[in-house]
């Protein structure tokens, strides 16, 4: 029997309305034909809670108990989805993570998919049943414990399961009917991309676009899922929504195809810092253990002998960073005079595969932030992206400069 994987986002269950019109979509599938395995989400806000009531209790909390709570989520839209079909006819059963079992590493709040048995969900589909519904973002540690796959994960479970169960395709419904130019609540000329190479969606997805995973994306390329982002409020059909596929499959060739954003970013810088061999090293190595996630890194000039080192993490890890590195100043590994953190900043980041092959964007990009009076704060680069950090209050105005200096509101 053909199979699906129907992914539905917090916004897509966020009450018992939204999960019946989700469970609507699921049961035309199954008239279709189709087996259906259904990932959802926690109710859109949930998992902010949850993770607002772990930081209150305990700002730097044990990552196992930060799991064990905010995984929780799920479990209820799982059962509540299987209910739902089960109240229209539809033969459905809900598994959380640990019954499956979801194997994954013991990275908590991070952790990375090991093997998806298939055994038990089968065995149900070879008894009749027609939809396994699955709550998304979370697994199992070799430990026993339950894990989570770090935040916006459950598309990183719907891509994993449509690798496994070899599915035809793996939908994933949300609040927006695609994927566009740019977040297309930042500008209305965003616009709607019928295509989109796995090479671009995995660079805006790691800089900030959250309509999918990174991970998931990353999977989806690896294992040649065929991924669709859709709408889960308006009629679709397999047309609907925007294909993330290989770069070949693709007609439209801009140089910049999409511009991304990431708001809760934060400056770290060390001053005066005794600059030898192996102070990077010192540096980085302590904000890894601490699981600092270290994004950009800018050294300047040395200058007798003492250097300043900047480097940015999301916002929520400052926190952290700052006990690292205290920590490893008052250890004696690393000298400096003063840390320095700046929470008010933003990245932006244009990308493109065109890049490879086309010069001038750094300097087109520059000169876009600079006609509005943006401030550049860090800037860097690979292949395929170019990525600034700027003040937090001028995140929208450059993202929205920046679609209209590459003409992205225009087909190619
Ligand atoms: P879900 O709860 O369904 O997983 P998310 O909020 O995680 O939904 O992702 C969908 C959101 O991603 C949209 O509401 C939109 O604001 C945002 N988004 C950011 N960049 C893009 C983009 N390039 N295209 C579409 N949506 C984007
Ligand atoms: N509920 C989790 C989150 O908000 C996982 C997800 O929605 O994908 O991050
Ligand atoms: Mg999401």
């Amino acid at each position: 029997m053909p199979l699906l994987v129907m992914k539905f986002g917090g916004t897509s269950v966020a009450d018992l309305d939204r999960i019946k019109n989700a469970a609507e979509k699921v049961r035309r599938e199954v008239e279709r034909g189709y087996n259906v395995i259904v990932i959802v989400s926690a109710m859109s806000g949930k998992t902010n809670e949850l993770v607002g009531w772990v930081e209150k209790t305990s700002p730097l909390y044990d990552a196992r108990e930060y799991d064990a709570v905010v995984s929780s989520g799920e479990n209820v839209t799982a059962g509540l989805m299987a209910l739902t079909l089960q109240e229209m006819d539809v033969p459905a059963r809900s598994w959380q993570g640990w019954q499956v079992p979801i194997n994954t590493t013991s990275a908590h709040a991070a952790a990375r998919f090991v093997s998806i048995p298939s055994e038990n969900i089968d065995a149900k589909f070879n008894e009749g049943m027609k939809v396994a519904v699955i709550a998304g973002f979370q697994g199992l540690s070799p430990e026993g414990r339950i894990t989570t796959l770090g935040r916006g994960g459950s598309d990183t479970t719907a891509v994993a399961f449509a690798a496994a169960f070899g599915a035809e395709r793996c939908d994933i419904y949300t609040d927006v009917d695609g994927i566009y130019t740019t977040d297309p609540r930042i500008t209305e000329k965003a616009r709607k991309l019928d295509k989109i190479a796995f090479e671009e969606m995995l660079e805006l997805a790691s800089l900030g676009a959250k309509v999918l995973q990174t991970r998931s994306v990353e999977l989806a390329m690896r294992y040649n899922v065929r991924l669709r982002v859709l709408s889960s409020f308006e009629d679709t059909d397999e047309n609907s929504g925007t294909l993330v596929c290989s770069e070949e499959e693709i007609m439209e060739s801009k140089v910049v195809s999409g511009v991304a954003y990431s708001r809760d970013e934060a400056k770290m810088t060390l001053l005066s810092v005794a600059d030898r061999p192996g102070i990077a090293a010192a540096v980085f190595g302590p904000l890894a253990e601490a699981g600092v996630n270290v994004d950009m890194i800018v050294q300047n000039i040395s200058e007798e002998g003492r250097t300043d080192i900047t480097f940015s993490c999301p916002v929520n890890q400052v926190a952290r960073a700052e006990q690292a590195v205290k920590k490893a100043h008052d250890a004696g590994h690393i000298n400096f005079h003063e840390l320095v953190a700046d929470t008010d900043v933003a990245k932006v980041s244009v990308v493109g595969i065109g890049m490879r092959s086309h010069a001038g964007v750094a300097s087109a990009m520059f000169k876009a932030l600079s006609a509005e009076g943006i401030n550049i704060k860090v800037i860097s680069t690979s292949e395929i992206k170019i990525s600034v950090l700027i003040d937090r209050k001028y995140m929208e105005l450059a993202v929205q400069a920046l679609h209209d200096a590459f003409g992205l509101d225009k087909a190619a």
